[in-house]
């Protein structure tokens, strides 16, 4: 993505709705242009198998939500096709990203092929302005390590540049006020945004975001929604985990959803929320959990979501003190 954007001819709904039409609502189904393959992926701890993928298509221009109950193996997923954790040995583990086989690639070289994951305001990160957190993006997104990097003789002629892609990153965010205060400062939802915009800087071809909406406040969950939507409209191939089945209805133009390590359903959202597999996976993990209607993001849905993110945040107080 360039700060010069053109819009993808995915932008169009009903473009969307008639490529995936063809796709069938099976787990593994094959995409008519998958960015990315995966076959045969296992990660073991002890006993418990986190995650058992045979194959699994992700179609690149659209956003694909990855969704399960809570231990379901979801960011074991991502850390693994990242390459932030290595698959158990001896299963013939494969997977490939725009062609490019990734297997055993390191993390910063998995982000370097344009698949690039959003990472949490580390403590490390929490004590840097939010323009070095820009800066460091430029790095390739080496997770912990990013903090080593700005001391990197690389601080010379690109500086200027990557300074001015920072600063235009920024002001799509609306965190250009916010560039020298501290990433610590900021309230649950620009974290998010300030996580977004920091992985954009590598220009990646996907984004994978892990729980985008964890934390924020209702008034910019509509924001960090439209600004997720307006990568898919200028191309980028979204893949991101997200609990909250309402926000997983409003955005995802497929849903994958794992369950106990395994891949259990895929389709569109309506398709896999009235799947019985999936009903039985949530209601095996969780008997509460709201599997979304209609009445995407109502006044009662954000005014739920703000009780929710007030507990959290108190709880969170009551941990601290
Ligand atoms: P959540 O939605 O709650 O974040 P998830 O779908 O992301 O869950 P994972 O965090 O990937 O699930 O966990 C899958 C399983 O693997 C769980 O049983 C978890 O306890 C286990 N697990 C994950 N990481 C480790 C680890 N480093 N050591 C041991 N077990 C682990």
């Amino acid at each position: 993505m360039s700060e010069t954007t053109t819009a993808s001819g995915l932008a169009d709904p009903a473009a969307r709705r008639k490529l995936m039409s063809g796709v069938d609502p099976e787990p593994g189904s094959a995409k008519p242009d998958a960015i990315l393959k995966v076959d045969n992926i296992t990660r073991h701890f002890g006993g418990i198998t986190a995650v058992d993928v045979g194959h699994l298509e992700v179609q690149r221009g659209i956003i694909t939500a990855l969704i399960g109950p809570n231990g379901a193996g979801k960011t074991t997923f991502f850390n693994l096709i990242t390459g932030f954790d290595r698959p158990s040995a001896g299963e013939g583990a494969h997977w490939s990203f725009d062609g490019a086989t990734l297997d055993r690639t390191s993390a910063s070289k998995v982000a370097k092929s344009g698949m690039v994951r959003t990472f949490q305001l580390t403590k490390a990160l929490s004590r840097m302005t939010v323009m070095d957190n820009m800066m460091l993006g430029a790095q390739n997104q080496a997770g912990e390590n990013l903090a080593k990097s700005l001391f990197k003789p690389f601080w010379g002629a690109q500086e200027k540049a990557i300074e001015t892609k920072a600063l235009g990153l920024l002001e799509r965010f609306s965190l250009l006020e916010k560039r020298d205060d501290y990433g610590g400062s900021l309230s649950g939802g620009q974290r998010k945004l300030l996580e977004m915009a920091r992985a954009l800087m590598s220009d990646p071809k996907m984004i994978m975001l892990d729980e985008p909406m964890a934390g924020v406040n209702p008034a910019l969950t509509q924001s960090l929604l439209g600004h997720i939507q307006s990568l898919r409209d200028e191309g980028t191939t979204v893949l991101f985990v997200e609990h909250d089945m309402h926000v997983v209805r409003h955005i995802s133009d497929w849903v994958v959803v794992m369950a106990e390590g395994r891949l259990v359903a895929e389709g569109s959202a309506d398709t896999v929320m009235s799947n019985q597999a999936v009903i039985d996976a949530y209601l095996g993990a969780h008997h509460d959990t709201d599997l979304g209607d209609d009445a995407l993001l109502s006044d009662a849905t954000l005014e739920q979501l703000e009780k929710e993110v007030a507990l959290e945040d108190a709880e969170r107080e009551e941990e601290r003190s």
